[in-house]
């Protein structure tokens, strides 16, 4: 750190700052997490120097032998974490990981089924402001009343529309995904099916949500949210389609990969295959659990009346508060969430009626149920009388990250 401070003084000033800002916050972001020193000092590395456009043993640069036993550990251990056929771990992040998987299988105009992104889809699930609503025709599909998908409408959709390619996954979905059923309709109307696991891959991985790999002939992934690992992606696909995906990612929509950050994904993995894992995405799952009961005690209502997984949706209509507002002030007291559309929200995206709140980067600090309710008080306290409540809150928000310090020396 003192080296960077010799050479530039105001990037280090910078991160000097964000890390006492994450060391101080509650991280309740649902798709960031706290890495390891480990994961986190192999992006710093020699790696970073090394160009290797290509993959293991077919380079196109020479010098690779060092890096190719990197990129091969970090496709192994994929592979033995997820149980998949092939995985590309090329991807620079989750949206390109999407991106290849349509250039490999797709043309132009071609017809797609994705989830909405106002009932919880990512924007690369054809919203019309991203290339993939732009370059293919999405089709939504989306969340009952009660805030579950809905499974028959999704059904009907397909046969209604003959999509070439289903897309499964979201960004903001509470809920246990049937991603065997889905696969079943993809199957009876002949299209692709792409699952995209970036927010549940570490649910996935550690067995505390179905896999979609039986199901999916892709299946998509972000490392840097619940699998804890640096910023980036990944591609799973059954043998069939190992080239065409490979191709499609170099030289389709990429040049040179990251080996610094190849060589972190397979640390990330190693940690994964480790039973400490398990036991971490256990926490995740219960945290979220007493969180979102915990806040509705506290009168704060859950979309779908709770969670399956590691986040929820706060539905903020009932307290007359927006999610930007709720974000300013939450913010304000050292908590830190994201606004998010909730399904048929009144407001517009920028605005919105609700927040999203995730428990993987707070399971990393060491936090356990008991300290939920006590998020939880706060966070309702906050919503419900900020002025009245802001110094207790700041002062019960420090109380919690003094007694789980990260990053201490
Ligand atoms: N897919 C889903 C479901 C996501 O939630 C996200 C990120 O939020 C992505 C893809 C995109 O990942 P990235 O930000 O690495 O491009």
């Amino acid at each position: 750190f003192e080296e960077i401070k010799n050479v530039d003084a105001e990037v280090a000033v910078a991160i000097e700052a964000e890390l006492l800002r994450q060391q101080h916050n509650i991280e309740l972001i649902a798709s960031e997490n706290i890495v390891s020193k480990a994961v986190m000092l192999t992006m710093g590395t020699p790696l970073t120097n090394k160009y290797a456009e290509g993959y293991p043993a077919k380079r196109y640069y020479g010098g690779c032998e060092k890096v190719d036993i990197v990129e091969n550990l970090a496709r192994d251990r994929a592979k033995e974490l997820f149980g998949c056929d092939h995985a590309n771990v090329q991807p620079h992040s989750g949206s390109q990981a999407n991106q290849a998987v349509y250039f490999a299988m797709l043309q132009y105009g071609d017809t797609v089924m994705g989830m909405n992104l106002d009932h919880g889809g990512h924007l690369t699930h054809g919203s019309p402001v991203n290339l993939s609503g732009k370059y293919f025709n999405f089709v939504p599909y989306g969340v009952d009343d009660h805030g579950y998908i809905d499974y028959e409408a999704f059904r009907n959709k397909a046969l209604e529309v003959k999509p070439k390619m289903i897309v499964a996954g979201a960004s903001a979905y509470a809920r246990t995904i049937d991603f065997e059923f889905m696969g079943k309709v993809a199957k009876e109307v002949g299209a692709y099916f792409m699952v995209d696991i970036a927010h549940i891959a570490g649910l996935v991985a550690a067995g505390f949500h179905p896999s979609p790999v039986p199901h999916a002939d892709f299946v998509t992934t972000t490392t840097h949210k619940t699998l804890r690992g640096p910023r980036g992606g990944m591609i799973m696909c059954k043998e069939e389609y190992a080239q065409k995906i490979d191709k499609a990612i170099f030289p389709g929509i990429q040049g040179g990969p990251l080996m610094h950050t190849i060589a972190s994904k397979a640390v990330c993995f190693k940690e994964a295959l480790a039973p400490s894992y398990k036991q971490y995405i256990g926490q995740v799952v219960k945290n979220a659990r007493v969180l979102a009961e915990s806040l509705k005690e506290n009168g704060v209502d859950i979309v779908s009346g709770g969670t399956d997984n590691h986040l929820m949706l706060v539905d903020l209509r009932g307290l007359n508060i927006t999610g930007k507002e709720a974000e300013k002030i939450l913010d304000e007291v050292g908590i830190t969430v994201n606004k998010n559309t909730i399904p048929n929200d009144p407001q517009s995206p920028f605005v919105t009626s609700g927040v999203r709140i995730g428990t993987p980067a707070i399971t990393s600090r060491g936090m356990i149920e008991e300290d939920m309710k006590e998020i939880a008080e706060v966070i309702a306290m906050v919503l419900k009388d900020f002025e009245g409540s802001k110094e207790e809150a700041k002062k019960r928000v420090r109380a919690l990250t003094d007694k789980y310090p990260i990053y201490e020396d």
